[in-house]
């Protein structure tokens, strides 16, 4: 297999040991989950249970609604507590309206073990199955996984790739889900390839993870169809763009898709809950979990219930050695800072990432000396200073013009810059700021739509009651004419 080059891309302090070497513990049964409502990337889910009520383990407590969407599962059996507004896991700390779950123990499970075989059913009877037990994309995307198996099954897939990569400093569960589930993993890409009719697969895996490239390259064994790929150590070479152009050796445009080129790409533990929903008829309700960093008594990772709060986890780990300077969900380059412990596991957290002052980069912001070190890191070919000039003055439509939706928020352009300027908080606030004025757009367009329809249906009324009087008057005028 020819590999091609990348650009771009930066050499962070990786920290992936211990946890990389130590086995998945499970938590005891938390006293409560808290389980929002919205954590997937479209509309917000739906309940269909009721306070006081009584659920089993599997079952459908909210329903998808809308664009995106997905369904929420219980984690396990138990008596709905509340549903009501909680801290979303998320930099605002805004509440977000969540379901919360007494578990009461038992946990009694909902479904029976169904009785088929994933290779007998076709690409529709898949991506419905892998709808209903809420999959999303668990690297980070939050996107349902169903929607992007359905966009593949419409293009030529010829490419699967599943994302092994792990770039991420401190984050090790993708890792430890490799070496510890890796026929699940297979078994879920080669369920995969059967519904999108892909003739191959590649299992992507940064090099500095030799355990789970031996333990992937063994459960692949049997299948020729399906080969891992070991990927140059370099963050962010787990992007999607970032590896289908180092295995494919083409890129993906601008503003495109991944499926347009013939290539899908899936993380592996999103590959493991496939495998698992068409196997065990187990929707998503758990996942591996890293909890590191230097404020953390004793790192690893954990297999969690969704819903669990940051802070019993934290507990598990042993407690705080000392008071984080900075928690975070996901890791230090691309994860988001959590205004506090008392958050939920949602399910695209891979890591609870407790950093020290040391650890952290230092925010003693300097001007730009124009030394040009985040044009070179940036994988995305972008002119980061120049887009940041412009946002600074408020040109984010200039910012677009130069490629700031292209921007794919790694971070490496804000760890090389000697001004320590936080370039990439900039292209976030931006890439808001964009997508809040496209809202307003087709909300405005929306109204507009409804306010020509109306006023198409009030006319089309009116020339009907016209039609009808006239009608009305010739019929009168014809009856007066027969009676004279
Ligand atoms: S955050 Fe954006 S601009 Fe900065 S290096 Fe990454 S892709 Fe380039
Ligand atoms: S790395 Fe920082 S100092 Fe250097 S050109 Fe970019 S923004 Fe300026």
């Amino acid at each position: 297999m020819k590999l091609a080059r990348t650009r771009g891309g930066v050499h962070p302090e990786y920290h992936k040991k211990p946890t990389s070497a130590l086995p998945v513990e499970s938590l005891p049964l938390p006293q409560m989950l808290y389980l929002p409502l919205q954590q997937h990337v479209g509309t917000t889910a739906v309940p269909v249970v009721k306070v006081g009520e009584y659920v089993r383990k599997g079952q459908m407590i909210a329903s998808a609604e809308g664009h995106l969407s997905a369904h929420i599962h219980a984690p396990t059996s138990g008596k709905i507590k509340f549903i009501a507004d909680f801290t979303a896991p998320h930099p605002s700390g805004l509440p977000t309206l969540t379901i919360q779950l007494e578990p009461d123990g038992l946990d009694i499970a909902d479904d029976e073990l169904p009785d088929r075989d994933p290779f007998a059913l076709s690409s529709r009877e898949i991506s419905s199955i892998v709808s209903e037990a809420g999959i999303v994309g668990m690297g980070g995307a939050a996107f349902p996984s169903a929607v992007k198996l359905d966009q593949g099954s419409k293009g030529q897939i010829h490419t699967l790739i599943i994302n092994g990569s792990e770039c991420e400093p401190y984050l090790t569960c993708d890792d430890r889900l490799m070496q510890e589930h890796a026929d699940g993993i297979v078994d879920g890409a080669r369920i995969m390839m059967h519904a999108l009719n892909a003739p191959c697969a590649r299992i992507a895996i940064e090099g500095n993870k030799p355990e789970a490239i031996a333990t992937m390259k063994a459960a692949a064994s049997s299948w020729d169809n399906i080969a891992v790929v070991p990927m140059p150590v370099c963050y962010p070479m787990g992007s999607a763009k970032q590896m289908i152009q180092f295995i494919t050796g083409k890129e993906v445009p601008a503003g495109g898709r991944s499926a347009e080129l013939g290539v899908l790409v899936h993380n592996v533990a999103t590959t493991f809950a496939v495998h698992q929903a068409l196997r065990t008829g187990r929707p998503l309700i758990s996942r591996l979990v890293t909890v590191g960093g230097g404020a953390i008594r004793s790192p690893r990772n954990f297999h969690v219930l969704l819903g669990t709060l940051v802070s019993d986890l934290i507990e598990s780990s042993g407690g705080l050695k000392e008071s984080p300077a900075r928690l975070l969900s996901g890791g230090p380059m691309m994860g988001q800072i959590m205004p506090h412990a008392h958050v939920p596991i949602v399910k695209n957290t891979s890591g609870i990432i407790a950093l020290i002052g040391s650890e952290l980069q230092k925010d003693d912001t300097r001007p730009c000396i124009r030394c040009g070190r985040c044009v070179s890191v940036c994988p995305a070919g972008l002119l980061p200073l120049q887009m940041a000039a412009r946002i600074r003055v408020d040109d984010v439509d200039g910012a677009a013009k130069i490629g700031l939706t292209d921007c794919i928020s790694c971070g490496s352009c804000s760890y090389v810059c000697p001004s320590n300027i936080p370039l990439v908080h900039y292209f976030t606030f931006a890439k808001g700021e964009l997508s809040s004025r496209r809202e307003q757009q087709r909300q405005n367009d929306h109204i507009r739509g409804l306010t020509e329809s109306r006023s198409k249906r009030l006319a089309e009324q009116k020339r009907a009651k016209a039609e009808e009087l006239a009608k009305k008057k010739a019929r009168s005028n014809n009856s007066k004419e027969t009676v004279n």
